[in-house]
Parts: structure tokens; sequence; C-alpha cells
């Protein structure tokens, strides 16, 4: 993310890296501290997950173990949820609420919610953009933006493809937020939660949605930077 040498304007990445740190550090300890507490329904997450898809009606989505620490994600494209290992086979409230907030992806994707539907769609694109775009960039700086591709400059083209990264990231944000509000609607519907657990439970899934507002924050004030850096050209 970072152009090899200094320049005033990294001073605006500043405030992204201490939100992104803080972040990271309040979804670790808050992580830590709910995977310990269990949740006194006893169910585990694939257990959870499996009853929210089929109160939901939704057969076609399967629960698996995937690998590696916090890794949990709902796969449009496979229709599958997949825990980490500590999520599927524990029945703490951190696992609860995780498994909980997969089957709202679920659930989104079931019922055609537009957010998910865009930014499934502005994937392929953002993961291209988002790496295309530094070669175009850096390209940019080393010819000084002179070479261009019919009368387009190498920078301008980098930063028309990173646009597509911070679209992803900001349509991100909805995705995540409707998701984790779909979890504790469901929590509370089955009766999976009592109200000190709901209250722990969205603890843990802000904590999660605070590490995609740092993400966010961070392309926004990487694309700002970027065009400073070209007007200054
Ligand atoms: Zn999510």
């Amino acid at each position: 993310m970072f152009l090899p040498f200094w320049d005033p304007t990294m001073v605006l990445l500043i405030p992204a890296l201490i939100l992104a740190a803080y972040a990271q550090a309040k979804v670790q300890s808050t992580y830590a501290k709910y995977s310990q507490i269990r949740s006194a329904s006893g169910r585990t997450g694939r257990e959870i997950a499996q009853a929210i898809l089929s109160a939901n009606g939704i057969p076609d989505v399967t629960v698996e173990p995937g690998q590696g620490y916090l890794s949990d994600h709902y796969d449009p494209i496979k229709k599958t949820i997949q825990l980490s290992p500590q999520n599927y086979q524990d029945s703490s409230i951190a696992a609860v609420s995780v498994a909980a907030h997969e089957c709202g992806h679920a659930i989104q994707h079931a019922q055609g919610y537009a957010a998910l539907q865009m930014r499934t769609a502005i994937f392929p694109l953002a993961n291209i953009g988002s790496s295309l775009a530094w070669i175009f960039i850096i390209a940019g700086f080393i010819f000084a933006n002179r070479l261009s591709i019919f009368g387009v400059g190498l920078l301008d083209i980098g930063i028309f493809l990173f646009t597509f990264a911070v679209l992803f990231q900001l349509i991100t944000l909805p995705v995540e937020f409707d998701a984790s509000k779909r979890a504790i609607v469901q929590l509370n519907r089955l009766g999976m939660v009592d109200s000190q657990e709901q209250q722990a439970a969205k603890k843990v899934l802000d904590a999660a949605a605070l590490t995609y507002v740092a993400a966010a924050a961070a392309a926004v004030l990487q694309l700002v930077r970027l065009l400073l850096i070209r007007d200054r050209r």
C-alpha cells in the first residue's frame, strides 16, 4: 500500500494506521474474552448455523469447518458457510455470534439483498484492480507520468483501477453491518441467547465490524492521497 519513498501526503495515512491497529487489538481482545464464555444453550457454532439456516428455509447452504484463526466467511458461489475450527466446534458466545453473522450473509444472499449483490459483482474487478493499480501507479512515478497509453497518464490508470478496490471496501460496510443486525435478530427469534448474552454477542460483532471500518477508511485516505499527488504534478 505504500509508495517506496516519503512524501508529505503520507501524513494522511496516520489516522488510518492508528484506527487499524486499534480495531485489530479490539477484535482480538473481545474475541479472546468471549471465546472463553460458554453460551447457556450449549449449542456449537455449527449447530447454531444449521438451526438458523433451516429456520429461514435455506437448505442449500452447507456449514463446513474452515482452516485458520478467524477465517470465518460465507462463500456465495459455493453456497457454504465456513467456520474457523474453534467457532465450528465450540459453544462459546464468540462462536455463536460469528456463526449467526455468517448466516446473516446467507440470508442476505437468499433474499437478494442489493448491497451483497453489488459486493459480489465488484469483487473480481476490485481484486484485479488493487493488484494492477500499484503497477501503474509506481510506473507512473518512475516514468514521471509522461508515458501514456492513448493520452492517459499511467498514474491516472492506476488511480482508476484503485477506485474499484475503494468501492469494494465501502460496499462491504453496509453488507457487514446488516449481517450482524440479522444475526442478533435470528439469535433472539430462535431463543438462542438470553438478554445478557445478546449484549455480549453485540460486542463481538461490533468489534469485528470496526476492522471493516478501518479498512474502508484506509482505502479512502489512500485514494485521497493519490489524487493529491496527481494534482501536484
Ligand atoms: Zn461478514
